[in-house]
């Protein structure tokens, strides 16, 4: 048995008001005057002044905000690291994400695409990266995907939705501020807490469990219950917690995997394009025989907040459309190997991914 040796983000400020802190953390890790510092940041904030004017740029330093109409693509990647360079008169000083999982996804990737040749689909599987990144900054907005924590980043590329797994893929610093998070939609906050409400199921009922995604998979969890189905708490512990809850439930999975909503979703989101919270949701929603416990409890969280989940997305899908999805869902071996077992081949059939799609 050989253990897998990972990375952590070295360094983490959490506290409500902490993005303040922005510049002077930056500065030290200023190369030069020609090197910039390029700001990712979710073009939800484009008129929001009250966070806008909190980053100071200096010399050629830019923002560039960014669109999370649809997920994190290799293209999109691309694109980006070629701006950058064209805009850049040195290599910049380092990448600073601003968002969700998306933005987040999108600043670690392009961080490893600067010192990488190539494109960032040549990198989609695990241990691909050769060489380190530039200095990466993770600022989350919104809680729940573990992005922030993580030590991939998830890319749509032309032939499969797949993270760029490596040790150069996590954050340098990351900054957890809750204040951030105020503004967020409801439906959002619930999609996207959900997802680190799935990360803790699928893998505290996991066959990789061990003692150290289980310790943060129970911390993670519990935070989830007291923030979807208590009443007492305030809103801002309940951003305090969920944010929290997201990191510990990353690093739940960092040690193990997560299982059949995941792959189930990689596919609704790959053929359809459905985000990853809200895919989640919807697939989890007919998982009992895989999670009893775990549907049970979110079915109580969706009705206590009044969700209503889309219905009948898979109604009218031809059958060369559930093969794709079923495709993209049944190659992510190691879920269903988590999910399931050695043997989950003899369960997890075409048919039975038909079916239960059909249901979606
Ligand atoms: P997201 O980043 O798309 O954000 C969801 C929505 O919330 C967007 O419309 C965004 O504009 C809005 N938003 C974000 N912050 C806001 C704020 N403070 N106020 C108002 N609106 C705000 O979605 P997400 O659920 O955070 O992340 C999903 C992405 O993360 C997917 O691309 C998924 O593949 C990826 N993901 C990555 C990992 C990982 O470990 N790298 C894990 C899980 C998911
Ligand atoms: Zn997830």
């Amino acid at each position: 048995m050989t253990y897998k040796n990972f990375p952590m983000v070295p360094r983490v400020i959490f506290g409500r008001g902490s993005f303040n802190q922005l510049n002077e953390i930056l500065a030290p890790k200023r190369l030069n005057m020609n090197a910039p510092f390029i700001f990712l940041v979710d073009d939800v904030f484009k008129n929001n002044v009250w966070l806008t004017s909190r980053i100071s740029l200096s010399y050629d330093d830019k923002i560039v905000f960014i669109s999370t109409k649809e997920e994190p693509k290799t293209s999109q990647v691309d694109e980006l690291v070629e701006d950058i360079i064209l805009m850049s008169k040195e290599r910049p000083s380092g990448i600073i994400g601003i968002g969700g999982g998306a933005l987040l996804d999108l600043a670690k990737a392009v961080s490893i695409m600067i010192t990488n040749e190539g494109e960032a689909k040549d990198y989609q599987g695990w241990d691909l990266v050769k060489n380190p990144a530039i200095y990466h900054v993770g600022i989350p907005t919104i809680s729940g995907t573990g992005a922030e924590v993580s030590r991939t980043t998830v890319l749509t590329g032309p032939d499969r939705k797949l993270g760029i797994n490596s040790d150069y893929t996590p954050f340098d610093q990351v900054i957890l501020d809750s204040e951030l998070t105020k503004d967020v939609p409801k439906n959002q906050w619930f999609y996207t807490g959900m997802d680190c409400y799935i990360h803790c199921i699928e893998s505290l009922t996991g066959t990789y469990l061990n003692a150290f995604s289980e310790s943060y998979g129970e911390m993670a969890l519990d935070l989830c219950k007291q923030i979807f189905l208590e009443d007492n708490l305030s809103t801002i512990d309940a951003q305090e917690k969920l944010m929290m809850a997201s990191w510990h439930g990353g690093m739940s999975i960092a040690y193990s995997q997560v299982g059949v909503a995941h792959a189930m979703s990689y596919g609704l989101s790959y053929l359809l394009g459905i985000k990853h919270g809200v895919g989640n949701c919807i697939v989890f929603d007919h998982l009992e025989e895989f999670y009893p416990e775990g549907v049970e409890v979110f079915k109580q969280m969706k009705i206590k907040h009044n969700i209503t989940l889309p219905q009948g997305i898979c109604s009218s899908l031809s059958d060369k459309e559930f093969d794709i999805m079923i495709d993209v869902a049944l190659s992510l071996e190691p879920l269903w190997e988590n999910a399931i077992g050695n043997n989950w081949k003899k369960t997890i059939t075409r048919e039975k991914l038909r079916d239960l799609y059909q249901k979606m």
